[in-house]
């Protein structure tokens, strides 16, 4: 626990108190408006970054497919077992990714309804 100055009567004030005791002026609102927004950010950012990911994933998966089903490689060749991998590798990292989207969402919602 820190002492701060009020912002209106200029004396001492926990940091941790929502409100001084001494004048009722309400502080630490902004900090938490800020913590907030700067979570959300942070989830906003990671959200981002997820929807990139499954993108890339889909491309992958596409091109895998797109080895298999347009280069028609001989199955047990190298490029087929390329083109498998990758196919693999894309839905599987697509899949994750999308899981994780929806854990962030769902914890959104839950914050929200708090
Ligand atoms: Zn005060």
């Amino acid at each position: 626990m820190m002492l701060i100055d009020c912002p209106s009567c200029k004396k001492k004030i926990s940091d941790k108190a929502k409100a001084c005791q001494h004048c009722d002026f309400t502080v630490g609102a902004n900090d938490a408006d800020a913590l907030l927004r700067k979570k959300k950010m942070e989830r906003y950012a990671k959200h981002q970054s997820l929807q990139t990911q499954s993108f890339v994933a889909m491309l992958l998966f596409l091109t895998g497919f797109g080895m298999m089903y347009w280069g028609e490689p001989e199955i047990g060749s190298n490029q087929h077992s390329l083109a498998m991998l990758i196919c693999v590798v894309g839905f599987a990292w697509y899949i994750i990714n999308r899981a994780r989207l929806v854990m962030i969402k769902g914890f959104n919602f839950k914050f929200w309804k708090i």
